[in-house]
């Protein structure tokens, strides 16, 4: 391996465990990361109780979703009176392009200029931010990423499986890194077998996997089937048509 300040190693194990846009990848697979067609303009309103109090009261105390075809707030309550919010739009990237998020305040207009119409308390997490909004554009490697067994290489986290995010990433991450170390603990002379254990239990392990096999699997429509979130959502209201 060189790395960039041009020192070399010479490894019998190589982990990617460099997210998105892994430089180790290449060496087991050819995927690279889609925009997914979606985006989210991420915000955060400081003590929102006693600044933001409707807002506040909207969000409660876990997460509120606002979701229509296209467009979709998310929110989540953070210690220290912090409310903190994805706005999604699924827009091609040329239309964020075309707006200046270096004016975070004439971004924030231009963003809730799409949410006319919404209730003012879940505007306020586009318009009253207490920093400028941030574009979070989302990819994700092909459905079902995996490769074949490369000697002595293997990837784990976003790097192996970077979807549209889906509440399960980090803890992915987490579980992929864990599970690998008690691999290579549990055959320490023999990495190629651990590595192959690894690997067939974290291929379908996968949470976006999971969520497309059950959307599909319980006949949900398509935009369902392709979004994560919305999948969840028809997992949770599936038998309960009045939610
Ligand atoms: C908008 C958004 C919201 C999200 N919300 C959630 C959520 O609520 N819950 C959740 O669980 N997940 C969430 N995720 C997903 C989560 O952030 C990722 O799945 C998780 O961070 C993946 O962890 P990782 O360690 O694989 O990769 P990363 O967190 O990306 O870590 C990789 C690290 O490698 C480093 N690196 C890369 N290349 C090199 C290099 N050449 N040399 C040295 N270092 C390098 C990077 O700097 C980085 O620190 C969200 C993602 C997005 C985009």
């Amino acid at each position: 391996m060189t790395f960039a300040d041009g020192r070399t190693v010479v490894t019998g194990l190589l982990v990617g465990a460099d997210g998105a846009w892994s430089r180790v990848r290449p060496l087991l697979s050819s995927a690279t990361p889609e925009y997914s067609g979606k985006s989210v303009v991420e915000t955060y309103l400081f003590e929102a109780d006693t600044r933001h109090p409707a807002t506040a009261e909207a969000v409660g105390g876990g997460s509120m979703m606002a979701l229509t075809p296209g467009r979709e707030i998310f929110a989540h309550r953070e210690r220290g009176d912090t409310l903190h919010a994805y706005v999604g739009l699924a827009e091609p990237q040329e239309w964020f392009a075309a707006i200046d998020f270096t004016d975070g305040a004439a971004a924030a207009a231009r963003i809730a200029k799409e949410f006319a119409g919404w209730a003012p308390e879940l505007t306020a997490l586009i318009t009253d931010g207490d920093i400028a909004p941030v574009l979070r554009p989302l990819f994700a490697l092909p459905h079902g990423h995996r490769w074949d067994r490369v000697p002595g290489v293997t990837l784990l986290g976003d790097a192996a499986h970077l979807s549209i995010p889906n509440g399960e990433g980090a803890n992915l991450a987490m579980l992929d890194g864990a599970e690998l170390g008690e691999a290579i603990a549990a055959y320490p002379d023999d990495i190629e077998t651990a590595l192959d254990e690894y690997e067939q239990a974290m291929f379908p392990r996968r949470a976006k996997a999971a969520l497309f096999e059950g959307a599909e699997a319980q006949g949900a429509d398509t935009d369902s089937a392709k979004d994560p979130i919305q999948a969840m959502i028809a997992e949770f209201t599936r038998d309960e048509p009045s939610k």
